[in-house]
């Protein structure tokens, strides 16, 4: 086998395609290696409309970016030829081995999407050589591509979740198909709120979903979602994630914390000792923060035996129990918290808990368990590091589709 076939087989080139010159350019650095690809003369092309085999009309000098040989900038130029076709008229014709309207080659574009899945935009496009504003036009074709061929009608369950690229910068609100094992992702939209929920909606009928097939909700505690949900989706019943009940408090009992230390000395380790989850991932001097707390009466300690508490109610093994559970904690906290200004905060917590008793407790019949939204967070953990650098929400939402969205292997679709 000479060179040019095994360059020729690498390049996947089908008949009447064939390699018909190579040249390596190594005054530019790094080095270019030019592929010249060729039909012969006289030969058929498709119609792009109708498939009918045409004769060329004429021709254009197109080149593609292909993969790195080795080191080397590797590049495809082709005559590319228009078709004259009795039905459909002149149309140039898509070559085999690039999209249209790109420049680079779908190997190239492949490689390229991968390499995304596994590192940041920048640093992929400083490996393959080319500048990140075209690997996002890369990574954006794909995506919303695979998206509006994702179909929705049978979406009857969803849960949705809000982030942001960064601390302190405008949210996205995530749906997810509840229904959906991996990839669960089917929506992302800047916002965090009823428009957000409206805008989800109408991509869902888009996609041959009906708001009215959505029997379930599953959602963190924002009022403006709840309301939302309610007047978007006419059948769903609303559940409140357990996890987002958990937040709720343990930013309460922060928030506690953060305006009692302002006013006396609280002990050293306070933060971390009414953060950590159970006993066994304390160390020594957090239970001593533990015990100094509670021996000095600090608001601060009330609230974290507040926040402890929720866990006995979460073990409860029916709605019934739940129910149950859950009033006596109310009630239990309520007093706790009565009459102490320090403990505002935790007041207006658990206020929010029991507006919302009913999509709290419905968790315990739903079928959903909530450890899919929770595995959303590593989700966007990722995504905010593949984006890092990209300061608009889009670039965000385009990473989480690329991550977690049912667009599974976007290259295989080519
Ligand atoms: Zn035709």
């Amino acid at each position: 086998m000479q060179s040019k076939d095994i360059l020729a087989l690498g390049l996947g080139l089908e008949s009447p395609w064939e390699l018909v010159d190579q040249e390596l350019n190594t005054e530019v650095e790094p080095h270019e290696l030019h592929l010249r690809v060729s039909a012969p003369r006289g030969s058929l092309f498709p119609c792009p409309e109708c498939g009918q085999w045409c004769k060329a009309r004429d021709f254009k000098e197109m080149t593609w970016r292909h993969l790195n040989f080795f080191q080397h900038h590797a590049y495809i130029t082709a005559d590319v030829p228009r078709t004259d076709c009795p039905d459909c008229g002149v149309k140039r014709i898509t070559v085999p081995w690039a999209r249209e309207g790109s420049h680079f080659t779908l190997l190239f574009e492949q490689v390229a999407l991968s390499l995304l899945r596994e590192m940041p935009v920048n640093a992929a496009a400083r490996q393959m050589g080319v500048t990140d504003k075209r690997l996002w036009r890369v990574v954006n074709h794909y995506v919303g591509r695979a998206l509006d061929r994702i179909d929705l009608s049978n979406v009857s369950a969803i849960a949705l979740d809000e982030t942001a690229a960064k601390r302190g910068q405008h949210y996205v609100t995530v749906f997810i198909d509840l229904e959906r094992a991996e990839n669960p992702v089917i929506f992302a939209t800047p916002g965090q709120d009823k428009d957000a929920l409206r805008r989800f909606r109408n991509h869902l009928q888009a996609q041959g979903g009906a708001a009215n097939g959505v029997w379930e909700v599953v959602c963190d505690m924002s009022q403006a979602f709840q309301a939302g949900v309610t007047e978007t989706f006419p059948n769903a019943s609303l559940t409140t994630d357990w996890f987002h009940v958990v937040q709720r408090v343990t930013d309460a009992m922060n928030d506690v914390r953060k305006a009692e230390a302002k006013a006396i000395k609280l002990p050293k380790g306070a933060r971390w000792a009414t953060l950590k989850a159970g006993e066994r991932q304390r160390n020594n001097r957090q239970d001593q923060a533990l015990a100094e707390l509670e021996a000095m009466g600090a608001a601060t300690g009330e609230a974290y035996a507040i926040k402890e508490k929720l866990r006995w109610v979460r073990q409860a093994t029916s709605q019934q129990a739940a129910r149950w559970r859950l009033t006596r904690f109310l009630r239990l906290a309520k007093a706790l918290t009565a009459e102490v200004e320090t403990l505002e905060p935790m007041r207006k917590a658990l206020a929010t808990i029991e507006h919302q008793f009913e999509a709290i407790i419905r968790r315990w019949r739903s079928t959903y368990s909530n450890a899919r939204l929770e595995g959303l967070n590593s989700i966007f953990q990722a995504a905010r590091a593949r984006a890092r650098g990209y300061r608009n929400q889009q670039t965000f939402i385009t990473m989480i589709y690329l991550l977690a969205a049912p667009i599974g292997k976007v290259e295989k679709s080519i």
